[in-house]
């Protein structure tokens, strides 16, 4: 796979940063039989994996259209275990939807909830955020999940190692049963490969 076969904005972004090839991961998530599917993939830091699930999503939010529609309920949620780790998800999503007109909304432990419901209430293409956040605003009704066609689960392993599974496994609940979703971990031990289990359907294993 190549970036070459991307919609015409993912692949604008893609080389006004410079980047040319697809790394390892990013071509394993793009391979064609992994459309639609569920996804359980074993990727480390620096490996482009944000890229990679960023990509792996284009059909989800943007079908065949040239664009992003408006900015309405959220399309993907991506839920990762820090402050840090989550704010950066959202400056490389920032720039790799920009050409097609994609908000990105973050809503993370530790910044003011009210700024963040304001922005949430304006619509967004994709939300990411910590676990206990993104519950709580679930909880209030000030995320809707109504409309997700993806969930991200990032650093997995980590969010589990920190304490969230409880947090995870409610935010979970919460979205649509036919949405897509991804989870990326750099080690899969028994409480992600049940994790997988319980909110997975049949999903693809990736070791890139
Ligand atoms: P990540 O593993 O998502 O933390 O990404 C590590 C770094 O690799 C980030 O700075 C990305 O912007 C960069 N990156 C992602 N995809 C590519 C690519 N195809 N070519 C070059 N650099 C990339």
């Amino acid at each position: 796979m190549s970036f070459q076969d991307l919609p015409a904005p993912l692949q604008a972004a893609l080389t006004g940063r410079g980047y040319a090839e697809p790394t390892p991961v990013q071509s394993a998530v793009l391979q064609p039989e992994t459309a639609g599917r569920d996804l359980l993939v074993s990727a480390q830091t620096g490996s482009g994996k944000t890229v990679a699930y960023g990509l792996a999503l284009a059909p989800e939010l943007m079908g065949d259209a040239p664009r992003l529609p408006p900015a309405a309920a959220p399309l993907a949620l991506i839920v990762a275990p820090t402050r840090e780790l989550a704010l950066q998800v959202k400056a490389e999503l920032a720039w790799l939807y920009a050409p097609a007109g994609g908000r990105i909304v973050s809503c993370v432990g530790g910044m003011d909830p009210v700024a963040e419901r304001r922005m949430l209430s304006h619509g967004a293409h994709i939300v990411v955020g910590t676990p206990g956040r993104l519950r709580d605003h679930l909880e209030r009704g000030n995320l809707d999940p109504s409309a997700l066609r993806a969930v991200v689960l990032d650093e997995a392993d980590e969010m589990l190692d920190l304490g969230f599974q409880e947090e995870l496994e409610a935010i979970l609940e919460e979205v649509p049963e036919g949405r897509r979703t991804l989870m990326f971990s750099a080690t899969v031990p028994r409480g992600i490969a049940a994790l997988a289990k319980g909110y997975q359907r049949d999903a693809l294993r990736i070791e890139a």
